[in-house]
């Protein structure tokens, strides 16, 4: 398989020796800077696949290079490396598209599932063929076309968030069976927090509503570990 190449900038020499050997010996491609100056040139020559970017380097911060790099790719995933001193309100800092922050210090374990989470959400969206790619999953009565992020029902179709979406395709791409919350967690925020796990719950009650116009369909909830889909008018797919 295609190794996945990584833009990487961080001023921060030892770490940044470290991590790239770490990703190297994963099977990762790493191009490596130590400041902003060339990212952007850096990226129009190397096409990475994901960006992994300190905010805080000399030159050019990483909100500045990530601006420029969207620019020319808005839907190139990127994760921000932030210090231990910055705060959460960050966060607003950057709106656009496919990122996630980590803080440092991290392991290079988080790092790689975090990378992974957006390399899967951004080739799902792209329809890629480098992931699994049923674009249109049936549910009961429901289609769920996957990259237009449309739920179907007849003639009527609503429109989904990017996680409604993915939570959706999660649980309808195994329906009958049992999907951990920490999965989906760690798949659409990746991270399992208290915070995270409320929000949850509320995806969940807006897929029951979204999906109650087929009330042959149950999103069952299985106390404490997760979720899964009954189909009741359908005895084949039903448990
Ligand atoms: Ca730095």
């Amino acid at each position: 398989m295609e190794k996945i190449k990584v833009l990487y900038v961080e001023d921060e020499i030892f770490l940044a020796r470290v991590v790239k050997e770490s990703l190297e010996s994963r099977n990762f491609d790493v191009c490596l800077l130590h400041d902003g100056s060339i990212a952007q040139e850096t990226f129009t020559r190397y096409k990475p696949d994901i960006c992994v970017l300190d905010i805080m380097l000399p030159q050019k911060d990483g909100f500045s290079i990530a601006r420029d790099i969207r620019s020319e790719d808005p839907d190139i995933p990127v994760i921000f490396l932030t210090a231990k001193t910055q705060t959460t309100d960050l966060k607003e800092g950057f709106e656009a598209g496919g990122n996630d922050y980590l803080k440092k210090p991290f392991s290079i374990e988080e790092l790689i599932i975090r990378m992974n989470n957006l390399l899967y959400i951004s080739s799902r969206l792209k329809g890629s063929t480098r992931m699994r790619s049923e674009e249109i999953i049936r549910i009961g009565r429901f289609q769920l076309h996957f990259t237009k992020q449309e739920l179907q029902l007849e003639n009527h179709i609503r429109k989904l968030s990017r996680r409604e979406t993915i939570l959706l395709e999660m649980l309808a791409s195994q329906i009958g069976r049992p999907v951990l919350r920490t999965d989906i967690l760690m798949k659409i925020w990746s991270d399992d927090s208290f915070y995270n796990s409320r929000s949850l719950d509320v995806y969940i009650s807006k897929l029951r509503d979204y999906l109650s116009d087929d009330p042959g369909i149950q999103i069952v909830t299985l106390k404490g570990t997760g979720y899964r889909i009954v189909i009741n008018n359908n005895p084949s797919q039903s448990v």
